[in-house]
Formats: structure tokens, sequence, C-alpha cells
């Protein structure tokens, strides 16, 4: 979440009239930044990460943990620094609001650099974020980075206790007092539910144990029979009663309550934008060195999103059940999913969260269009413009598909302003299209290039975990761009990879599609990269990476169904699979071969290297995902009756078990191996030191390479 506007922001209706004109003015805010900056050239590797918290309120004597709302007040504390430094100075941590009152966002003050040696500066600035917020929580809450809280949704589930059926999402279950009060928020939030024409609807599956029900009402008898929608006659008085106004969407919202009174079902049902955009995510942005590095790598990168989704999986429990996945991505697409009856009924479009449907390339040899195989929708008017004034044809149809998306919150003032030099309309359209990846145009106020986002990964327990993961996708798009790797497989595909991702026990369980050659001009294992500064560098590589290119160059089919220890860690020849034989090098060969040989010195050496023992692990599955280490402290828990309901004992030992592993009290070897026992020194990092460090590694080897 960027900047946040301020005034007044209109209701759907009042927006009618303005949506076209957003969106004509949004393109040509776009033009103009895509030709202020198509030919910036040569800038620096910048990058930084996005960690969500989660802010709960502990009560110890009744063993119950609640989502404190308190972030906003939290926030105002964490950011007075921010706001009382002198101009030109910086922080070492900033921190951002988010969609829930209980979520705080935290980044790195200033952006990563191109230094090998920033990787370090990671789990520091990290365990500084846990520290800045711990100072000012108060001494009944505790911070944790978690995706989604077990008990969301579920009875009073909040602290302080408010009542539901807010006039922003009609949520029978979440609070409006949840909803982060910046306008920008509950408008978003209802300007959904009147596009859509209803109230979101989530289903979910819950996992089937011994004894869980197979079937049991949508509405719990009890809700039903409180909102007066069990059939009696007064059907719908106690929702007009409630503080929203009766206009006709709230009454078709109401007949869905009547009939869902009737229903039953073997999927949780979910009823707003909070269940969905209330999860936390991990989030890498990646400066790239010009447009066509940035459109390059957001291709790349989609491909490899469902693998680390699936790596990452923290979300086994929703609403107070144990589900038959692992992940919240399918959850925030339907909690965000604006599109009308006729729209889902007709035609190819996917919720405005979702993966993405085109690759942007303009590498011309790598032919991305030949694996553009979903239909994408076009914005006629967006793209005829963005063609008119000079955007290349792939660019224009990734823009244009972006912009058949409404804007949903446009702001009275705004309609009136200057706006020639801003990209307020843009970033309107932009922002709210919330996919696996996203190409960010330079800023043009902030000197920021061209980036690539990477928003797949769900985030995890320790600053250890969520370092190894940041670090690691940069890594992975050091190698992608160093040796010229080609991940390109039909986009129909990546979005099978993305439902195996969120599959129990993906990680184990789930075959990706992936390509059998990665190496770009199909046959040989890249011998010399080029650093930015002129200097070459060669890898060396085993002889199983060689035989990799021997055998997958001979190959009918440019992908195959891989495990994700094989994607990440390799494959033999004699490992048999089908009626093909081939081998691939794994990813983390293809890293440590580059780390050798930009000479990365052996102190950090040491610190990366178990970052990549550490994923190697995860991905053969000998240590769990946190999604699996979840479901078995659950499943082990005396509280648990195998009925898959988590209740509010099992959420309260859970979370205060992974309390326990954040500061290192408790040891999880499953979870983490040996690869972390706790951050000791936690409680001596400072600011102070982290400058140090910065300047520390300047002198070390940089990330900046290319191809030869
Ligand atoms: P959003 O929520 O829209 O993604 P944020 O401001 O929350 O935006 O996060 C931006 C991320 O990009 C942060 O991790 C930040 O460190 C990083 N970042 C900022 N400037 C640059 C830059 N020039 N290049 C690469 N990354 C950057
Ligand atoms: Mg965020
Ligand atoms: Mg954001
Ligand atoms: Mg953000
Ligand atoms: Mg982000």
């Amino acid at each position: 979440m960027g900047l946040l506007s301020t005034g007044h922001p209109l209701s759907w209706k009042a927006s009618q009239p303005y949506i076209r004109e957003v969106k004509r003015k949004g393109i040509r805010q776009f033009i103009h930044v895509y030709c202020a900056t198509k030919n910036r050239k040569d800038d620096c590797l910048r990058w930084g990460d996005e960690v969500e918290y989660t802010v709960l309120h502990v009560d110890k004597s009744r063993r119950k943990m609640s989502l404190s709302l308190r972030a906003p007040e939290i926030l105002q504390e964490l950011q007075k620094q921010e706001h009382s430094q002198p101009e030109g100075s910086s922080v070492e941590v900033l921190w951002r609001p988010e969609y829930a009152n209980w979520m705080v966002e935290g980044t790195p003050g200033v952006p990563y650099r191109c230094f090998a040696g920033d990787l370090e500066l990671v789990e520091q600035n990290m365990m500084l974020r846990r520290l800045e917020i711990f100072s000012v929580l108060e001494k009944n809450e505790i911070v944790l980075s978690i995706t989604a809280f077990p008990l969301l949704g579920v009875g009073n589930f909040t602290s302080p206790t408010e009542p539901v059926l807010g006039p922003a999402s009609l949520s029978l279950y979440v609070p409006d007092a949840a909803i982060n009060p910046h306008p920008r928020f509950p408008t978003l939030t209802r300007n959904i539910r009147h596009r859509r024409g209803r109230k979101v609807d989530i289903r979910r599956p819950v996992y089937q144990d011994e004894k869980t029900d197979r079937e049991f009402p949508v509405l719990p008898r009890c809700l039903a029979h409180q909102n007066g929608c069990s059939g009696g006659t007064n059907s719908h008085h106690s929702l007009t009663n409630s503080s929203t106004t009766d206009s006709e969407i709230e009454k078709e919202d109401m007949l869905d309550l009547e009939q869902l009174a009737k229903e039953t079902t073997s999927d949780i049902y979910m009823d707003c934008m909070a269940f969905g955009m209330g999860c936390c995510c991990l989030q890498v942005t990646l400066q790239a060195k010009d447009m066509d590095e940035s459109r390059y790598l957001y291709d790349q990168l989609a491909v490899f999103a469902p693998i680390m989704l699936a790596l990452t999986g923290a979300t086994p429990i929703l609403k107070g059940y144990l589900l038959d996945t692992d992940s919240r991505w399918d959850i925030i697409c339907g909690a965000v999913d604006d599109r009308t009856l006729e729209e889902m009924r007709h035609g190819p479009r996917k919720s405005r969260y979702d993966s993405i449907d085109l690759f942007v390339s303009s590498r011309k040899e790598m032919i991305p269009e030949r694996y553009n195989d979903v239909e994408a929708l076009l914005d006629e008017d967006s793209y005829r413009m963005l063609l008119e004034n000079g955007v290349d044809e792939r660019l224009a149809k990734h823009i244009a598909h972006l912009f058949i998306r409404d804007p949903l919150v446009i702001y009275e003032e705004s309609m009136n302003a200057q706006d020639e030099h801003s990209t307020e309309h843009f970033e309107n359209i932009q922002s709210t299209n919330w996919n696996t990846v996203r190409l960010k145009p330079p800023s043009l106020e902030s000197n920021a290039g061209w980036r690539t986002e990477f928003r797949p990964m769900e985030v995890q327990f320790t600053d250890f975990e969520n370092a190894a993961f940041a670090v690691f996708t940069v890594l992975v798009s050091r190698v992608i761009i160093a040796f010229d790797l080609n991940f390109y497989i039909p986009i129909s595909l990546v979005d099978r990879n993305m439902k195996a991702a969120q599959c129990r026990d993906a990680v184990i369980q789930q075959k990706f599609y992936f390509r059998r050659n990665v190496f770009a001009d199909n046959s040989h294992v890249p011998d010399r990269f080029k650093c930015a500064c002129g200097r070459t560098h060669k890898p060396r590589f085993s002889s199983s990476v060689q035989e990799c290119c021997l055998t997958a160059c001979s190959s009918c089919s440019d992908c195959e169904p891989m495990t994700i220890d094989q994607i990440i860690n390799g494959k033999s020849v004699d490992e048999l699979h089908s009626n093909h034989n081939f081998a691939f090098p794994g990813l983390i060969s293809l890293i440590r071969g580059y780390l050798d040989a930009i000479e990365l010195p052996p102190e950090s050496s040491v610190k990366i290297g178990n970052y990549l023992d550490f994923i190697s692990a995860k991905a053969k599955g000998e240590l769990l995902t946190t999604a699996s280490w979840i479901r078995k402290f659950v499943c082990n828990h005396e509280a648990y009756r195998h009925d898959s309901v988590i209740n509010e004992l099992i959420c309260y030992d859970l979370l205060k078990a992974i309390h326990d592993i954040t500061s290192g009290k408790r040891i999880e070897s499953e979870l983490l191996g040996d690869f972390y026992q706790g951050n000791g020194e936690c409680h001596e990092i400072s600011a102070e030191m982290l400058q140090e460090m910065r300047t520390k590694v300047e002198k070390g080897p940089t990330l900046m390479a290319s191809k030869d």
C-alpha cells in the first residue's frame, strides 16, 4: 500500500460519470511516464521487502487471544520518527497502514542496494522492525507475522469487541470497525460490493477429518435467527435496522441471506473483504536496470510465483476451521472479486486479485506471446490510445488488460485537479490489479526506476524465514538475469500451478509444470556472465548441470510436471519420469554457481548458504511448511476433537507457540531444522548498528550481472 490520498471518496453510484474519464486520464498519465522513462538505462539494482504483521490482544487468565484493533494508533507511534526527521535523512524502517486495523506493514527505510553484502542486512532489519513494534505495544499485546488469525470471523474475535453488520461490508462476521478508518478502505469495501451487485461470497473446502461434519448449514442456525432470515415473515428486518441504507443492492444481499440460511455445505463461507485483505504476506520489489529487464523479470517471476506460494504456504486455518488448502491466495481472490454476475457467466475475466493473464517481455527470441494461451480482455479505448502513442503491442496489451477494471475509489477532489504530471489515475487502476507480479513504472517523484514486484509469498513466523525467502527471491532474479534463463510455459499451466500450490501439503504432494530447459539458447550451460562494472565471471558447474542441457534439448515438449524438490534442488537423468528422460539443474545449483563466480566473501557465504540450505530442505520436504506445521500442531493438541474445529484454547496455544518460536524460546526443528536457533541477539540490534553494517558491505561484490 503506497501513500494514501486525502479527500472525499465517491460512492459507487456517484463514481459512474467519472469512470471513463479516470481510465482515459490514467492511460494518458501512463503514456507520459512511459515516454519520459522508456529509454532510461543502467539503473542499479535496488530492492526491498514488505512484511505485514498482526497485532494481538492476549488475555492470559482466560487463555484467549483476539485481534487488537489498535493498528492505527500503533502506526502513528511507529511513524513519529519518520515524520520528525530532517529533510534528506532517512530512518531504518518505514511503517505503512494496511487494510485491517490489526495489521501494520514494515519495509526497510531505504531500499537495499546492489551489494551482495546487503543480503545480510535483511534479517537484521526485520529484527529491528519487531523491536520497534514491541516498543509501542501495550503490555497485553503481542505482534506476530502470521498470515491469518485462526478465529477471524468467529464470535468476539476483536479487541475491543465491535458490532457486525456494518454499512461498508454488511458482514455477518467481521465488524466494519476492523477496517482501516482511512476513507479509502471502507469505500473500497462498499464499492466492490456495489459494483458486484451483492456481497462477496468466498467458499473454501473444510479439511475432512475423522469426525468432521460432512455437511453443515452455511449460516449457523443462531446467526440465521438472529438476523431474521429463517424464513419468517419479517425476514429483512434486523438487517435493515442495522446501520445500513436500504438501497436495492442491500435488499439483494438480504435475499441472498435467506437463501444461504437454507443451504448446507462442506465449505467454509466467508462474506467480506477482511477475510482476504486481512491476511498478511511477504513481498519483494526489485528495481531493474531498464524497462526491458523489468518486463523480462515480470514474466519469469510470474511463472515462478506458484512455486514460492507452495513453499511458503501458511494458511491452513480460517474462520475457526482447518481448511483442506494451505494458502491464502484464492481467499483474497474471492474477497475482492468485484465481477458482476454477467461478467462471471460470460467471458474470460478473472477476479482482479489473481495470477497474471499476459506475458509482457520485449524479448523477441523467447516469443512470449506463444505462451499467452488464456483469453485476456483488453480495454479497447486504452489499447488504441497506447498504440497511437508509440507503446509497443505487448506492453499496450498488458496495460489495456489492467484497464478492463473499473476504478473502485475515486476522490471527488481528484476529478478537477491538474494531473498531467501526477500518476494518481493510473495508480488507481494499477494498484487495484492485485496479481502475482506487478510491473511498476518509474516514479516521477522519487527517482525510482522500472521495478518488478513479486507478490505471491505468505509471511512466515520468524525473521530468519522471511529473510531467507526474500533473499532467495533476489538470488533467483539474479540467476534469471545472469544466465538469461527462460521459464516460459503457457499461462494456462501457470494457472494450474497456482491451484496446485494451494493444495494441502503441495510441496510434497503436487507436481508443477516447469520448463525442461531453462537456458535461453536451448543448449548450453552459460559459461560466463558480465557484471555491471564490466568484469566477466566464469561460473563452474557440476557435471550434472552440464548433463541437463544435453538431455533437455533432445526432448519433445517444452515443459513437464516436476516436484518442487526437482525444480529447486535438481533432478538427474536416472530419476525416471514418464517416458521422457531428462535432467534438470535445480535453481539452487545455479545460484551457488552464481555466488561462487562473483566471489562472495566467506563471511557472507555462511549466512547466505544457510538460507539456501534451509530452502533446499523445505523443497525436499525434510522440513515442514508453515501450513503443515500448524496443521500438525492442531492435530496433536489435546483439545482437538478431530472435527476440524479450532476452539479458543487451541488458538491460544497455537499463537503462543508461534510467539515462542519467533522469540527463540521454543525450538521447532521440524519447521526450522538446525538452521535457526532463535535470534538471541535480537535485543541488541539498533539503527546505528544497521547503518554501520551498511557502510561495511559497500566494498564487497555486487549482484548486478547479465549475460556476457
Ligand atoms: P506497495 O505496497 O505499493 O508495493 P510499498 O511502498 O509498501 O509499496 O513497498 C515498496 C517496496 O519497494 C519496499 O520494499 C521498498 O523497500 C521497495 N523499494 C523502494 N524503492 C525502491 C527502488 N527504487 N527499487 C526497488 N525497490 C524499492
Ligand atoms: Mg501490504
Ligand atoms: Mg501494498
Ligand atoms: Mg506495501
Ligand atoms: Mg507491495
